[in-house]
């Protein structure tokens, strides 16, 4: 897996662990809250650079390899060796899009924030100035 959609999944994973935790351990994690926001921020950021990172790596990887003709040769099972129908020339890395994590990471949040707020640990306000922090806002039908 992409190490910035693994690294964005893990903290979706911690946060949700978090919201259906005892109120005891909720408390404990919010205790930390400004270090977990600043997770969420961060990782949002690198999912939204990911595509600009991937072209670097293309483009840095595809100018090596012809520059210095680059020959790869995998093992062929048939062959029983170097194959004898490949051209040997290097595969480039394939770009692979977020599916969805993204909305997982900013709702995970969002749930976690939420539950911290029933149990009365932050106030409206400071509920709305962290949903704004990473980017998504209230639903009223969540506060009732
Ligand atoms: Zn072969």
């Amino acid at each position: 897996m992409i190490y910035t959609f693994e690294k964005s999944d893990l903290i979706t994973k911690q946060l949700r662990k978090f919201t259906t935790a005892y109120t005891h351990h909720v408390v404990g994690q919010y205790a930390n809250i400004d270090f977990w926001i600043n997770e969420v921020v961060t990782s949002l950021k690198a999912i939204d650079e990911h595509k600009k990172r991937f072209d670097k790596l293309y483009t840095a990887q595809k100018e090596w390899t012809e520059d210095h003709g680059t020959v790869i040769h995998k093992y062929c099972f048939i062959c029983n060796g170097r194959c004898e129908f490949s051209n040997g020339k290097p595969s480039l890395p394939v770009y692979k899009q977020e599916k969805g994590l993204r909305k997982e990471l900013v709702d995970a949040a969002y749930f976690f924030l939420l539950r911290c707020f029933r149990i009365g640990l932050l106030t409206r306000e400071e509920l709305k100035q962290k949903c704004d922090t990473i980017g998504t806002s209230i639903d009223p039908n969540d506060l009732e």
